[in-house]
């Protein structure tokens, strides 16, 4: 799948371009990923026992549910390419039936060129979680934090749910800084580069300003996100007033990952749950952000759960929305 030779000591233009190549490869093929069986998974009645699709298509990936020949699949596509999403379903579900939401929804369903239905995004997140939750979140009200481009926050409470509120900081910032930061283009290369670095590098904690003292609050915490980074200081290659490319990405995702689960905590105490759910493609392969997002929301005294596959949510409210009409 990937091209056979890295660049040897080219330079960051070209390792991007490689690693481009090699995602974009990866990106076409088609690679079906099934669902597991049930454990996990749960509760797959209210799916269609027919032929059909769920899709949402959202700022940077289009994520498909999907039933063909009894078996149930999920698949992913790239925003900045919806032909080749629509024309992936013209091939493989020429007359199923077709859910659509997330904001290029409508866009996508202009190119698919046959009748379509459409469903509001953050109810198709908010009925999707159910097949996918865990079973310690039990039947309790939860927090549903949907980290994707940027970040939707909603409590979800049986059959009701509401959105109470969001941020810019998500998975979206991430690649964006990385490639202002570090001039890595590629999703899997920036969280490899992250997963190397040290957030020593930049980040300033609560015990660096208290300097031996005893600080008021824990002094592992972060006082300041880069607030660390001396005058003068560059990105190099981490030496005297520099900061390594890596370094300075796992502090981007430090960052972003403490902003979330902030904004999480603080909205999951406001309104009484304590469990609070992470879905989005930001958690696929990104150890680094998940690590960030756990220990400081079971610090600030919040339940994480991170959702195998909670970024088809969307997705599979849309294709329950065709089972649901069929009934
Ligand atoms: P959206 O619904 O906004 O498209 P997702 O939940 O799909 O959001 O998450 C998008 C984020 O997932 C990106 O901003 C990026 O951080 C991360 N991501 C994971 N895999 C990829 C990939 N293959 N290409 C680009 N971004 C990816
Ligand atoms: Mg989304």
């Amino acid at each position: 799948m990937r091209p056979a030779d890295p660049p040897g000591e080219a330079g960051c233009d070209a390792f991007s371009a490689w690693m481009r190549r090699g995602l974009d490869a990866a990106m076409d093929a088609t690679r079906p990923m099934e669902f597991h069986a049930a454990a996990d998974f749960g509760k797959a009645d209210g799916l269609p026992g027919f032929d059909a699709a769920g899709i949402d298509a959202g700022g940077t990936l289009v994520k498909i549910a999907y039933v063909k020949d009894g078996i149930r699949r999920l698949r992913k596509f790239r925003s900045d390419r919806l032909e080749e999403a629509a024309e992936w379903l013209r091939t493989e579900l020429p007359d199923a039936p077709v859910c659509l939401t997330g904001g290029k929804g409508a866009k996508l369903a202009k190119l698919i060129g046959r009748g379509t239905e459409m469903m509001p995004e953050f109810e198709a997140t908010c009925y999707g979680i159910r097949l996918l939750l865990p079973p310690a979140v039990g039947g309790r009200a939860f927090l549903l934090a949907n980290v994707g481009t940027g970040t939707s926050v909603h409590i979800i409470d049986g059959e009701r749910h509401l959105r109470v509120g969001g941020t810019g900081l998500g998975g979206g910032t991430i690649v964006g800084l990385s490639r202002l930061l570090a001039g890595i283009d590629e999703y899997e290369a920036i969280v490899a580069a992250a997963a190397r670095g040290d957030r020593g590098a930049a980040d300033l904690k609560v015990r660096h300003i208290y300097e031996g003292l005893e600080p008021p609050i824990d002094g592992e915490l972060t006082a300041s996100n880069f607030g660390r980074v001396p005058p003068g200081a560059a990105i190099g290659d981490g030496g005297a007033r520099s900061v390594s490319r890596e370094d300075a990405l796992a502090s981007v995702i430090g960052m972003v990952g403490e902003a979330v689960a902030t904004l999480c905590v603080s909205a999951a105490a406001a309104h009484g749950v304590k469990a609070i759910v992470y879905i989005g493609s930001s958690f696929n392969g990104n150890a680094p952000l998940r690590k960030a997002i756990e220990s400081y929301t079971r610090f600030r005294g919040g339940e994480p759960h991170f959702v195998g596959n909670g970024e088809f949510s969307g997705a599979l409210g849309a294709l329950l929305r065709i089972g649901q009409m069929a009934n």
